[in-house]
This record gives structure tokens, C-alpha cells and sequence, in this order.
């Protein structure tokens, strides 16, 4: 034995000492000197027999210092003896090698570890079977760790059998005790694991089944296990961690297996050396009986000699002692000589035989070493297998606890998935049923678009003719607009021709009605013809002679609405967007209602509108006709002419003269106001009437002796050439014409009335100058005429409606009325 396994031996017994005895506290790697100052006296020997079995009568003795050494020595080793463990002697604790100590010291241990018992008991096991043994050696350790323990420990089984079988496989004895179970349970081919019920599996786990099973079988019920879980979870186990869990338990397989071979081989090699030893000791018996027996012949054939020799003397004495005394000398010489070397043969046998003892003893002891150090190395090995399986019974509970873990997981998994199938398949619906309604939407959109693609088609024909018949229509009607503005050119001639032909002066007269106030109804006009003739008759003159004829251009009756008046000068106002002035005066005696025909009655109705919103109403329509071709300015003035004074009506400046512009032409300088819309039309007329009411302080007396003129100046651009045509229309509310009696009036009354005959016969004059053509108008002669001159003369068209008022106290002035226009 190598110096390092026995420091270690000596090593183990220390740690041991030190547990059973913590008091002691020797050093680890204490040397054999210090354990031996430590035992020397036998009291810890004593304590470790009290410690290992405290109901031995020695205890009270065993720590009593009163007891001598060699005492508690004895005592000790007398137990040893008693148990059949290997002693030692007192010389070899008092000096020389320490083995021997140790190695009954590592016994003990042993004997202790594996009976797990009271030495007093084991030692009368030991005792009681050592007397059933064949004679072999009384500390024979092989035979108390082999069955004796085993049953008296049966819980130590699975790791015996471990031990014998190095993990292997269980006895065929386990086996047969385990029966149909561990096939029910550890042969199950398919994976049914889970059809078994719950009550059988408990049942066999019960019957210890696992712990006899054997390993490969384990496994298999693991690979089984997870197979099936794999199998019926359908792949809802993660596939790398399946192949994990596989490859974990397989590696846990495979490390068992070659352990199992690693344990299998050593435990042949001990067999090996166990069978060899036994060999050794029985050839070494075999000797020991030889030479027993040699030993016997050896001393039995001395006694024989000498026995014979006696005879041959008692025969040499009695008969042939004297005869033969010099040869009998010879002979007992050479039987002497044979004694001394058979004496020395046996004593060289007995020498042999004790040295063959010696040897003996020395190789029983050495092989007891032996067998102790083998079953001491058995025991770590069992002992390392013990925890080896226990690592790997705990792997087998991690790996199921991971196996629940993922059982739950992946019902947590299923559940959630479950939910979300649900859901998924919820919106799976819905998105059907709304991806069904979007097909049916979009099959009817399909069908629509074809119906409105065709519908196009047959447009896009429809119009592409009709593009084709509108051009050329287009085209007729680009010649016939070329020659329109022939036309109207030749129109607007014909127009001036014609009017010319009538005259640029047109009268017209009309008669005003009775008014609902009148009581007294007698009428001066005798008759009104359709070709503008009016006849009156003097009230004073009955008959033929009291009547007079006057031709007009037209004259209108009481009837006559405001339309139909205005009917008749629309023509002219027309003429006005052509570019012409026009004027429209309305003469005749205080209340033959000039004022009513021009502006109409207060608050008046669209249909009483009078000559001038309809005029201006009418220029503004005309003008909205024509924007395509010409773009109208529109913009109104109002003045009043009260003894030779212009006033503005639409400010409140007074006194302003006509300013007489380059072109010749006499425009007043008031406040020109634009206008976009019929309401403009009204509005102004209100202000100009509010502003004229405002100076007036008698306001009948002041609106008929002064005369009221509103200029419309219409200018129009023509779009495509840009040339600016220019035409203006004046509409006059002229004062009353009736004749003042001079020696009647005076002061301002008869100022009023020389200015108002002024202007009217300067009127008069400047109207009659152009209508005999005359070269020279004389418009200088009021201010009437002035303001008047542009549209008075030339082109310019004057309208003259003449007011009768038909009662027959108005005769006379009726008369002087129409005697002005003749
Ligand atoms: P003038 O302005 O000539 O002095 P007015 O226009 O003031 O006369 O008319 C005098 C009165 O006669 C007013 O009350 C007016 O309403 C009324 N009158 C005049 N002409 C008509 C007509 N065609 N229809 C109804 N009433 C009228
Ligand atoms: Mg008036």
C-alpha cells in the first residue's frame, strides 16, 4: 500500500474521530506520532466504544482517569475482538508503525457506518453467525456487509442491489417480487401512460415499484412520459423545447449508463482481486495443512525411531549384545549419526513451518487489509452512487417541475389561444360578412360603372356629333356674328334714318285722370284718336266751334298705365346704350301730373313705377344683356334748376354750374353716383326726393316751380374691339308751365315765374331751332338749355310728354299747354 492511500486512510479515521469525539479537535493531517500521543492512554479509545454504544457497562469506567492505561487499552481491544474487527497490539500503539491502529481504528468506522447499530448488538450478531461460519476468519467483513446487512436494513435494498448490480438492473428476485406491476408500468410499448387510472398508478408507485425498477426502464417511462405529452399536446409544445427536454434526459441516460459501466467495471476488478485473494488463501491453507501433516510425520517418526531403537536395544541386550559388540557399536554410531540428522531435518522443518505461519499470518493479515480496504472503497462507491442518484432523482423532480411548468404553460397557451381563436374567428366574420356586403357593393358598383361606362360612350358619340354639327352651326353663326354688327350697324342707320324720317323730336301727350276728389267731372277733352290726334272743346263754347285739334305722336288716355307710357319710349332707351343721348321731359300746368309720370306716386308699387326707375331699370337689364360683348358703366346725377340755380340733389351743395367739357358737351358738376343694381335706382331717387324736400320750405309750391332733372351717363366698353361708346338720357320733371298773371304777383313769386317762362320759352326756342333745323339753337338763354345742350341737338332724340289735366277749369292753360308743343 502506497505511503499516500494509507495518509489518507489515517486522514478518514481522524475526520471520523473528530466527529464522534468533537472535543478531541485533532489536526487532519495529524502525523502517526500525534495521533498516537492522542490514543496512548486508551481513554478516546475508551470514549469512541462509549460514543459507538452508549449502553455498555465501560462508559462509567471508560472516561475515568483512575483506570490505567493498559487497562482501558485492553478493553478496548477486547471489544474488538468481541465484534470480530480486526485489533492490533498495545506494542504497536506504544511505538514502531501506526498502521495497524488505524486500520482497526477504519474498521470500526466501518462496521459502525454500515450496522448503523449498537456494537454490543452487532457483536453478538457477529458472534452468532461467526459460529455457523465454515471456519473462515472471525473478523471477516465481507460476510457482515453482505447479507447480515441487508436485512437488517431493508431500506438499504435498492442501493445493495444498486451495489450488486451496479444500477443496471434489479435482481431477478426483485423482479419476480415486483410481478405484473413493474411491466404494467415500465413495459408499456404504446404511449398510454395517461389511460392508466389514477388509483393503479399510485397503487404501483406504492409498491415500490420505482425503486426496484431498473434504470433503462425509468428512462423509458420518462422518454414514454414525454412522448405522449409531446403526442397529445400536438405540437403545442415548443418544438426546440421538446427537443431539449429529449435531449436532457437523454444525456441523463447517458451519464447513467457509462456510471453504471464505470461501477460495473470496478466492482469486476474487486471480484477479480476478492477471487484471487480467496485462491491465495486457500493455497496458503492447503500449505498450512501440508505441512501440519509433515510436521506431524515429522514428529511421529522420531518416537517411531526411538521406539525402535528402545526394541533394538532391549533386543541387543538380550540376545546378540556381547556377539556382536563390535559391530552393534558401529550400528548404534551410525543410527546416532542418523538421529542427529533426522534431528536436524526437523528441526529445519519446524523452522520452515514456523516461518510458513509466520508468512501466513502476515498474508491473512495483509488480505484482511485487503478486503477491508476493498469494502471500505465499496462503501465511498456505494456512497457516491447514493449521491449520484440523488443528483439525478432530483434532475428526474427539476425536469418534472419543468414538465409541469410547460404543462402549464401551454395550458395557459391553449387557453389564450382558445381566446383568441375566438376572437380571430369573430373577426373573421365580420370581415366575411363585410368583405361579402363590400363584393355585393362593389358588384352592383361594377355593374353601374358599366352602365354609366356605356352611358358615357354613347354620350361621348352623342356629343362628339353633336360637337360636330354645333361647329358647323358654330361656324354659320361666326359668318352670321360677322355680319351681325353689319346689320346692327345698318340698324342702328335704318334706326337714325327712321327716326329721322319721325323726327328726333317725339311728343307725345297724355291725359290725367279725374282725381277721386273731384266731384265736379266736366271734361275738356272732346276726343283721343289712335293716330295721336286730340280734340278739345271749350266748356264755354259749346259745339264745333268751342273745339280744337292738336296731333301728337301719340297721346294716352286717363287709362294709360305707366307701362304702357313707357312702352313707347323704350325704344329710346335703348338707343342710349347704342350710344345716343336722349331727353324726356315732362311739361304741363301744376298738377296735370308730370311729377306722377316721371317718379311715380310716394311708396309707389313696382307697377307704378314711374318713366324713371323704369328707364333706369330698363338701361341696367339692356346693359346685363350685353356683357358678353360690352361691359356697362351705369352712374346717375340729380340737379334742380330753381330760379337759374343747379343744385345737387345727391349732396347738399347748392348753386354749382354746368361745366362745359372739352367735347363741347354741358355736364353739371354734381355727384356722379354708380349704379350695379335696380335697389341702387330706388335708393338714389329717395335721397334726391329727401334732399329736395329738405330745401323746399313749401314743398308742393317749391317741386313745381323749379325743374327736376336726373342724368344717366351710360358708358360701354366693347369687349373684343375696346371701343367706348358714350350716351347719356335726361329725364325732366319740368316746373309748371301755368301762366302767372304779372299784376297778380310780385316779389319772389314773380322772380319764379319770369325765370320758370324763361327757361320754358328758351326751351321752346332751342326745341323749335332744331326741329326747323335751324343753324343756330340758342341754348345760352337759360340754364335749362345749357344743362340740356348735349342731349338736345344732333342725334339726340327729345321726347316730350305732355301733360293735360281734363278738367274744364284747366281749359285754358290746357290750351296754352298745347299751343307750346305746336
Ligand atoms: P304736377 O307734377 O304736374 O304738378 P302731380 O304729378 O303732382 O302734378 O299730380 C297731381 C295729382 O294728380 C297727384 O295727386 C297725382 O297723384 C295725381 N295724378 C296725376 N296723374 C295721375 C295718374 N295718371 N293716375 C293717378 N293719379 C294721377
Ligand atoms: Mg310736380
Amino acid at each position: 500500500m502506497s505511503p499516500q492511500s494509507y495518509a489518507k486512510q489515517r486522514e478518514i479515521v481522524i475526520q471520523w474521530l473528530n466527529t464522534i469525539l468533537p472535543d478531541l479537535r485533532l489536526p487532519t493531517e495529524a502525523s502517526d506520532e500525534e495521533l498516537r500521543a492522542c490514543l496512548i492512554d486508551g481513554t478516546v479509545l475508551c470514549r469512541i466504544l462509549n460514543r459507538l454504544s452508549p449502553s455498555s457497562p465501560n462508559e462509567e469506567s471508560s472516561e475515568n482517569s483512575s483506570v490505567s492505561q493498559p487497562e482501558n487499552v485492553k478493553r478496548f481491544l477486547a471489544t474488538m475482538d468481541e465484534s470480530g474487527i480486526p485489533r492490533f497490539e498495545v506494542s504497536d500503539l506504544e511505538k514502531g508503525s501506526m498502521k495497524t491502529v488505524v486500520y482497526c481504528l477504519l474498521s470500526l468506522k466501518l462496521h459502525f457506518i454500515s450496522s448503523g447499530e449498537e456494537l454490543s448488538t452487532l457483536s453478538t450478531i457477529t458472534k452468532s453467525e461467526s459460529t455457523d461460519d465454515d471456519g473462515s476468519s472471525p473478523g471477516s467483513l465481507q460476510q457482515f456487509f453482505g447479507e447480515e446487512m441487508r436485512n437488517a436494513f431493508p431500506g438499504l435494498k435498492l442501493q445493495c442491489a444498486m451495489h450488486n448490480q451496479v444500477i443496471s438492473e434489479p435482481s431477478p428476485a426483485v423482479l419476480k417480487h415486483v410481478g405484473h406491476k413493474f411491466h404494467e408500468v415500465f413495459q408499456l410499448k404504446q404511449a398510454c401512460y395517461a389511460d392508466l387510472p389514477v388509483t393503479k398508478i399510485l397503487e404501483m408507485m406504492e409498491s415500490n415499484s420505482l425503486e426496484d425498477a431498473p434504470t433503462q426502464a425509468l428512462l423509458n417511462v420518462v422518454y414514454g412520459i414525454l412522448d405522449e405529452t409531446a403526442e397529445t399536446m400536438n405540437g403545442k409544445i415548443p418544438h426546440h423545447v421538446a427537443c431539449l427536454l429529449r435531449k436532457a434526459v437523454q444525456e441523463m441516460g447517458r451519464r447513467l449508463s457509462t456510471q453504471a459501466d464505470h461501477l460495473r467495471t470496478q466492482n469486476n476488478l474487486y471480484r477479480a482481486h476478492e477471487e484471487k485473494h480467496r485462491s491465495k488463501i486457500k493455497e496458503l491453507e492447503a500449505l498450512v495443512s501440508v505441512s501440519r501433516k509433515e510436521t506431524k510425520h515429522v514428529t511421529v517418526q522420531p518416537q517411531q525411531i526411538r521406539t525402535q531403537r528402545k526394541k533394538n536395544i532391549s533386543w541387543f541386550s538380550t540376545s546378540t549384545l556381547l556377539k556382536c559388540f563390535r559391530p552393534t557399536s558401529q550400528t548404534a554410531n551410525s543410527i546416532l549419526e542418523e538421529q542427529e540428522v533426522e534431528k536436524q531435518e526437523l528441526m529445519k522443518l519446524v523452522r520452515e513451518n514456523e516461518k510458513n505461519i509466520l508468512e501466513l499470518a502476515a498474508m491473512r493479515q495483509e488480505l484482511d487489509i485487503v478486503g477491508m480496504v476493498h469494502k471500505f472503497c465499496s462503501l465511498e462507491m456505494e456512497a457516491e452512487a447514493k449521491a449520484a442518484i440523488a443528483i439525478l432523482q432530483l434532475k428526474i423532480k427539476e425536469l418534472e417541475c419543468l414538465l409541469a411548468d410547460s404543462n402549464n404553460k401551454v395550458k395557459e397557451l391553449e387557453a389564450s389561444f382558445e381566446s383568441k381563436c375566438q376572437s380571430w374567428t369573430m373577426k373573421e366574420k365580420i370581415y366575411q360578412s363585410f368583405i361579402n356586403f363590400q363584393f355585393e357593393a362593389m358588384q352592383k358598383l361594377k355593374s353601374s360603372s358599366e352602365a354609366i361606362k356605356q352611358e358615357v360612350l354613347e354620350t361621348q358619340k352623342r356629343y362628339s356629333f353633336e360637337f360636330n354639327h354645333l361647329e358647323s352651326k358654330l361656324k354659320a353663326v361666326t359668318d352670321a356674328s360677322g355680319n351681325y354688327h353689319e346689320v346692327l350697324k345698318e340698324n342702328h342707320k335704318l334706326f337714325s334714318e327712321l327716326q329721322d324720317l319721325k323726327g328726333n323730336i317725339r311728343i307725345y301727350c297724355q291725359i290725367r285722370l279725374f282725381l277721386p276728389g273731384q266731384t265736379e267731372k266736366l271734361s275738356t277733352i272732346e276726343n283721343i284718336s289712335e293716330n295721336g290726334q286730340l280734340v278739345i272743346a271749350n266748356p264755354s263754347k259749346p259745339g264745333k266751334d268751342g273745339q280744337r285739334s292738336f296731333k301728337f305722336n301719340k297721346v294716352f288716355g286717363p287709362d294709360a298705365t305707366q307701362g304702357e307710357v313707357f312702352a313707347d319710349i323704350q325704344p329710346f332707351v335703348k338707343s342710349v346704350v347704342d350710344g345716343y343721348n336722349v331727353c324726356i321731359f315732362a311739361y304741363g300746368q301744376t298738377g296735370s301730373g308730370k311729377t306722377y309720370t316721371m317718379t311715380g306716386p310716394t311708396g309707389a308699387t313696382e307697377e307704378e313705377w314711374g318713366v324713371n326707375y323704369l328707364v333706369l331699370n330698363h338701361l341696367f337689364k339692356v346693359s346685363q344683356d350685353r356683357k358678353s360683348n360690352t361691359v356697362y358703366e351705369v352712374a346717375v346725377q340729380m340737379v334742380e334748376i330753381y330760379n337759374e340755380q343747379v343744385r345737387d340733389l345727391l349732396s347738399s351743395d347748392v348753386g354749382i354750374t354746368t361745366i362745359t367739357q372739352p367735347n363741347g358737351l354741358a355736364v353739371p358738376e354734381a355727384c356722379m353716383h354708380p349704379i350695379i343694381s335696380t335697389s341702387d335706382i330706388l335708393d338714389l331717387m329717395d335721397i334726391g326726393f329727401k334732399n329736395r324736400a329738405v330745401s323746399a320750405t313749401a314743398l308742393n309750391a317749391r317741386s313745381s316751380r323749379s325743374h327736376n332733372i336726373v342724368t344717366v351717363h351710360v358708358r360701354g366698353r366693347n369687349v373684343k374691339t375696346g371701343t367706348v361708346l358714350y350716351g347719356n338720357l335726361h329725364l325732366i320733371d319740368l316746373a309748371g308751365s301755368e301762366r302767372v298773371d304779372r299784376s297778380e304777383v310780385t316779389g319772389h313769386r314773380l322772380r319764379e315765374a319770369q325765370h320758370i317762362n324763361k327757361s320754358l320759352s328758351s326751351l321752346g326756342d332751342v326745341i323749335f331751332a332744331l326741329a326747323k333745323k335751324s343753324p343756330h339753337v340758342p341754348y345760352r338763354n337759360s340754364k335749362l338749355t345749357q344743362v340740356l345742350q348735349s342731349s338736345l341737338g344732333g342725334q339726340a332724340k327729345t321726347i316730350m310728354l305732355v301733360q293735360l289735366n281734363p278738367d274744364a277749369t284747366s281749359f285754358s292753360e290746357s290750351m296754352s299747354t298745347l299751343t307750346f308743343t305746336e
